[in-house]
């Protein structure tokens, strides 16, 4: 390092304050330990949040929300940025992983510190700080009835998610930033929490390597806001940079390699989204976007989940051109919308390219296999609600039945799986206590240690295994 001037001594530094990092950082520092949180982006204060869409982009996501994969088909693969990382742009839908994901962990990855009864108090602790409850019918909107009609005709199973949302006012923009401040992103739950028990928080704080002697962590060296570097002595390093930018950092640190797994097993949870138009005013941007969900083909990985928007989101994404959408967006009032996840098999990777991510990834068979049948049952869903017409997102005169891959519009908001965890080091990049294997007092909290695809959404999983891991640390039983 060429320009070092300065030393931040610390028992544990912790890189990155999104789902994984700002929950470890602020269970470690009431814990006792001494933290020091470093994060890239900035603070973002809420009463600088417009609700514009656009604007909003540009400010709280990496690149404007506009990095992508390479393959067929190419995928948009937005991140957050700033304290909160991610959470503070998700829809805040909250899932426990499931049990049959837990157990073939156990099966397939020899994961055995990470069953259901170690995790179990541990999604009760998160779920408790951010103040989780399922969301009400009145709150969800006439988006979600449109839904929940459908699937009452098809007698589909369903129901209304789960949040972490407090005082929620159904705005309609959870993912350009709440204005209310009502969704509990951990950029203003666990972040204050870290501070209020000593924790240091700097943000514009790049971390550009993880520094270990003898194989043992010795800290990081950080870039700072305007260009100086500094050394953060700790004797624990969390890495927690996210899916995409934890194995550049472990990378260009010259750590994780050895299992060649660095940067590899990229599952992504592909989604898309289809518009009906209604009968009824449904009026998208009012109500909560994602409040509600129908998981009647879970078990062949089909998830579907509410999503809505604002004019100007809705403009952007509606799948027609010219006439045709000048037409149905004169018509917005009286447009649905609903998203399609599945649970991928596909697998792709990351790799720096002149410091900046490469993510390939190609969808699999079976993959284009759920997404023909997901957008068939999407149709079918709004048929059963009485839609007038339904525009799924491919190419015009292209039948769900003969999509093909480069036919889909796709959009990947579960980056996980790129340190996996495994309990063998020729297997995995983290051990079931989340250690780099072969390395002491080197850890990962954050999605790319969850070694498979989940089904539902990560944040929940994320955080759970977070609190685990500074629990772990602080060698104490996790409290619920
Ligand atoms: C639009 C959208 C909606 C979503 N909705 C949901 C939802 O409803 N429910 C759900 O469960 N999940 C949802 N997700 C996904 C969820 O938010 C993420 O899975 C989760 O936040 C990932 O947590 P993480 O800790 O891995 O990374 P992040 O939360 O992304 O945090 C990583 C942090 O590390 C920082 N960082 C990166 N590199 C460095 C470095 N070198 N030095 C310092 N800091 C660095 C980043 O700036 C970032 O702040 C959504 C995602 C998106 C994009
Ligand atoms: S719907 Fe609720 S949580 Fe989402 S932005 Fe509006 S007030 Fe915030």
């Amino acid at each position: 390092m060429s320009s070092a001037r300065a030393t931040i001594e610390t028992d544990v530094c912790v890189v990155g304050a999104g789902a994984g990092g700002a929950v470890a950082a602020a269970e470690l520092a009431e814990g006792g330990a001494k933290v020091v949180v470093l994060e890239q982006g900035p603070h973002h204060d809420a009463d600088g949040f417009s609700a514009r869409p656009v604007e909003m982009m540009a400010r709280l996501y990496r690149d404007g929300g506009q990095g992508m994969t390479l393959g067929s088909p190419p995928i948009l693969l937005p991140l957050g940025r700033g304290l909160g990382g991610t959470t503070l742009v998700n829809s805040g839908t909250c899932f426990r992983t499931p049990a049959a994901v837990l157990e073939r962990w156990q099966r397939e990855y020899g994961l055995r510190e990470l069953s259901a009864d170690v995790l179990d108090p541990c999604f009760e602790r998160v779920e408790g700080a951010l103040s989780v409850a399922a969301v009400t019918p009145e709150l969800a909107g006439a988006n979600a009835a449109v839904a929940r009609r459908g699937a009452e005709a098809l007698g589909w199973s369903h129901g209304y998610l789960r949040r972490n949302a407090r005082g929620c006012v159904g705005s309609g923009v959870c993912a350009f930033g709440c204005p209310t401040s009502a969704k509990q992103h951990t950029g203003i739950t666990y972040i204050p929490r870290a501070k209020d028990a000593g924790a240091k928080i700097i943000t514009g704080a790049d971390v550009r390597r993880v520094l270990v002697r003898n194989g043992r962590a010795r800290g990081v060296e950080v870039r700072l806001q305007g260009g100086r570097h500094t050394l953060v002595n700790a004797s624990e390093v969390i890495v927690a940079a996210g899916t995409i930018h934890t194995p550049l950092l472990l990378q260009r640190s010259g750590l994780g390699g050895d299992s060649g797994q660095l940067g590899h097993n990229l599952a992504l949870h592909p989604a898309t989204a289809a518009f009906a138009r209604m009968e009824e005013v449904v009026d998208m941007a009012r109500g909560v976007p994602q409040s509600f969900y129908v998981d009647e083909f879970a078990d062949e990985g089909i998830m579907f989940e509410g999503v809505a928007g604002p004019p100007s989101y809705v403009a952007m994404s509606l799948p027609l051109t010219g006439a045709r959408h000048a037409e149905a967006m004169a018509d917005y009032r009286h447009l649905a919308l609903f998203g399609l996840m599945v649970s991928d098999s596909s697998r792709g990777s990351v790799r720096s390219l002149a410091g900046r991510p490469l993510i390939h990834y190609d969808l699999v068979e079976a993959d284009l296999a759920r997404f023909r049948a997901g957008l068939a049952r999407l149709r079918e869903l709004f048929g059963a609600a009485g839609a007038r017409e339904v525009h799924l997102p491919l190419p015009h005169g292209v039948v769900p039945e003969r999509a093909r891959a480069r036919d889909l519009k796709l959009m990947g908001f579960h980056p996980l799986g790129t340190a996996r965890a495994d309990a063998r080091a020729t297997h995995g990049v983290v051990d079931g206590d989340l250690r780099l294997h072969g390395v002491q007092g080197v850890h990962v909290a954050d999605g790319s240690v969850v070694p498979s695809s989940l089904g539902v959404n990560p944040q929940m999983t994320i955080m759970a295994l977070a609190t685990r891991l500074a629990y772990h640390l602080l060698d104490r039983p996790c409290p619920s």
